[in-house]
């Protein structure tokens, strides 16, 4: 037993707050080893039960980032923008706002990661397209930015090893869904790459991991203080997350969606969260856009153009490139509202678990995600209907009768039911 480390999990396990080079200790075991899985399973309980007050939050989003490598981007590039989102069902709002920014000559950044639990990956998304690599080490991304305004990829490097640890743990010790934590996490990541500011969607509802706006916007705060506390400049918004963003949910659907959106048939939902948060991230790195110009380089095909080029540069298909599809998988099924009345509710998280897991037979055989599973929303909440209009259709692989009558079960269509509000909070 090390008494020093003994002294850290007692202190945390009475409520004391921790002192900063105790909250590095911690970080710096788990980076090197000295801690075991024991040691800091129990620390990750002992925070979650007891928290860490926001000094606590900034210093361990801090050593985080300090535990691998960083990039400093804006060192080279004062300008650069990131984007992040908590997660959600149908956000494919980076694949749009990546180019726009670039379009509009605002260097965009990210650093995207796989689909997580109903959430999907950008970088899966992304890998629908035949021949895309996105392996990224920081001379790459520079490089990219340099010629194309844009890079999104997932690291090669070892950027903040200290939270790919803790990360494994809190999956195995039930502290995923914990706010300081989960900060630290994100926040540790993004300032190792280094960006000049950062905006954050937070999304809140039942297809978001915060599933309350009070959540939402506790996470928001967190996120926005610990980041300016670190030096960077940040804001937020908490969007909403109680049904799928925008027309289509899955890999290929939603590389369809963005089409749509550059041949000027985006739905709106997804158009004003992407323009909502392209705003608030050209006015922080101190070059304002309007809506109009934002409509402008989407109708006059320079996002289209960007997009293109930037995924030639990834390896994108010669011949996909020239001719677009989008082949969604072969079982067409409708789902249809039930009775006359108004959709009410929508179960997004279960809907997002039962795409994933409508994806998994093809995925398993082949070691690989099946892109082309997909869900069309035809119906959104609030809006009117009457039985056996259509709410849903989905693009399966297989006529799966128990798993069709599981995506049934997640729409509720009732007497009364509002439209959410799409962009619910703002945390600047
Ligand atoms: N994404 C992260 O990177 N970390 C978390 O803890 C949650 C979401």
């Amino acid at each position: 037993m090390d008494p020093v480390v003994y002294r850290i999990l007692e202190r945390k396990r009475h409520g004391e707050e921790l002192t900063l080079d105790e909250v590095r200790t911690v970080v710096d075991g788990a980076a090197d080893g000295s801690w075991g899985d024991a040691e800091l399973g129990a620390f990750l309980m002992a925070a979650s039960i007891r928290g860490l007050d926001d000094a606590e939050t900034h210093e361990l989003a801090q050593a985080m980032l300090e535990s691998g490598e960083q990039w400093d981007l804006a060192a080279d590039l004062p300008t650069l923008g990131d984007k992040h989102s908590t997660g959600g069902v149908g956000d494919g709002v980076s694949l749009l706002l990546a180019p726009l920014m670039a379009a509009l000559d605002r260097p965009v950044m990210m650093l995207a990661g796989r689909g997580l639990g109903h959430t999907g990956g950008t970088i899966d998304k992304l890998e629908a397209i035949p021949g895309v690599e996105l392996s990224m080490d920081r001379a790459r991304c520079f490089r990219t930015l340099e010629a194309h305004g844009m890079a999104i990829g997932q690291a090669t490097g070892s950027i903040a090893p200290a939270d790919r640890r803790l990360y494994a743990l809190r999956d195995r010790t039930a502290t995923i869904d914990v706010l300081p934590l989960i900060c630290g996490s994100i926040v540790s990541k993004k300032l190792a790459v280094g960006p000049s500011a950062i905006v954050f969607d937070v999304k809140a509802g039942s297809g978001a991991f915060m599933q309350t706006d009070k959540r939402a916007h506790e996470l928001a705060r967190l996120l926005v203080q610990t980041c300016r506390a670190l030096g960077r400049d940040a804001r937020a918004l908490v969007t909403d997350m109680n049904q799928p963003l925008g027309r289509w949910v899955g890999h290929t659907a939603e590389l369809q969606e963005l089409y749509e959106c550059f041949a000027g048939d985006g739905s709106p939902d997804f158009l004003e969260v992407t323009f909502r948060l392209c705003e608030e991230l050209c006015d922080l790195v101190g070059r304002p856009v309007s809506r109009d110009e934002m409509e402008t380089a989407i109708a006059s095909g320079r996002v289209r153009e960007r997009f293109e080029a930037w995924a030639a540069a990834q390896g994108a298909d010669a011949a996909w490139l020239r001719a677009p599809r989008f082949e969604l998988a072969p079982v067409e099924v409708l789902i249809e509202a039930p009775r006359d009345g108004v959709l009410a509710a929508v179960a997004t998280r279960e809907l997002g678990m039962l795409l994933a897991e409508a994806a998994v037979g093809r995925a398993a055989a082949e070691g690989a995600a099946d892109h082309s599973v997909a869900l069309r929303v035809e119906r959104k909440l609030g809006e009117a209907v009457r039985a056996q209009d259509p709410l849903v259709r989905l693009y399966l692989r297989r006529d799966d009768a128990a798993l069709i009558d599981r995506f049934r079960a997640a729409f509720k269509v009732a007497e009364t039911g509002d439209a959410p509000q799409l962009v619910r909070d703002r945390v600047v």
